[in-house]
């Protein structure tokens, strides 16, 4: 028999064991850990998945949305650009914005469990309903920029939540991810309570770009990438940065958008 025949047959039949071992360890693995409900781990039929309870607790956005934050809006949009009152009274140094889901029930829980309950594991999850909201913001040739964290939160938590959303995002996307694209060398105190005048004077400042990694994003539209957008301070000191550190067109995604309700 021909050497390089007897090499492929050889492969063929290794790729066709090692699919059916694959599929065995999968269903295996299915009984000795049953696919859970990311947001309160109840059984449920596919990985990574929302049982019906929690994803009706969960305030997915969707309908007429603010084209800078991605905030819901009343009524039917009419061809123009709509924004809500706090993206017109605060101009946005970015072109266009979206959110998820609102910051409440079930989505407040799954944001608090990545960053603070060692749940990494959920930027996975959410990175098709990412994809999906950030459809109308994807540009040819764009990166994925996290918002950074101070190297001191960096050691607390291991890791930086937005940096797994931007990573799971640019894989669900075909997008290149740059997650030291920018820099925290400056530590703020928690924003958690602060007004949105003291939110953006204490951010200022406090984020630079990698001069390392100019190169990467010089002249090529950013996403930026953030878990919860709040008054928008955090993204506008990232969009500025950028924008001084040559970048094209600036877009945001957060996977929250946290609103005061008055
Ligand atoms: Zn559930
Ligand atoms: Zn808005």
């Amino acid at each position: 028999m021909d050497q390089r025949l007897g090499q492929n047959g050889t492969y063929a039949a290794d790729t066709g064991l090692r699919a059916r071992v694959q599929m065995l360890l999968r269903s295996v693995l299915q009984v000795v850990y049953p696919p859970r409900c990311i947001g309160c781990g109840a059984q449920v039929e596919s990985d990574f998945g929302l049982c019906s309870a929690c994803w009706r607790d969960t305030p997915f956005i969707a309908g007429t949305v603010c084209e800078c934050c991605g905030v819901p809006l009343p009524g039917d949009a009419d061809g123009y650009r709509i924004e809500c009152d706090d993206c017109m009274a605060t101009p946005r140094p970015w072109v266009d914005g979206r959110s998820v889901m609102l910051y409440a029930g079930q989505a407040r829980s799954l944001v608090l469990a990545l960053k603070h309950g060692d749940r990494p594991e959920i930027a996975h999850a959410v990175a098709p309903w990412m994809a999906r909201v950030a459809a109308p913001l994807l540009r040819e040739d764009m990166v994925v920029i996290p918002v950074p964290l101070h190297w001191s939160r960096l050691w607390q938590r291991r890791y930086n939540q937005a940096a797994l959303l931007g990573q799971a995002l640019a894989n669900q996307a075909g997008l290149q991810h740059c997650p030291d694209a920018l820099i925290r060398p400056r530590r703020t105190t928690p924003q958690d309570g602060k007004s949105p005048q003291a939110r953006f004077e204490s951010i200022s400042g406090a984020i630079r770009f990698n001069p390392k990694q100019t190169g990467t994003f010089k002249d090529r539209p950013v996403l930026l990438v953030d878990d919860v957008m709040t008054s928008g301070a955090t993204f506008a000191e990232c969009a500025q940065v950028c924008r001084d550190g040559g970048s094209g067109d600036v877009f945001v995604l957060a996977l929250a958008r946290a609103v005061r309700e008055d």
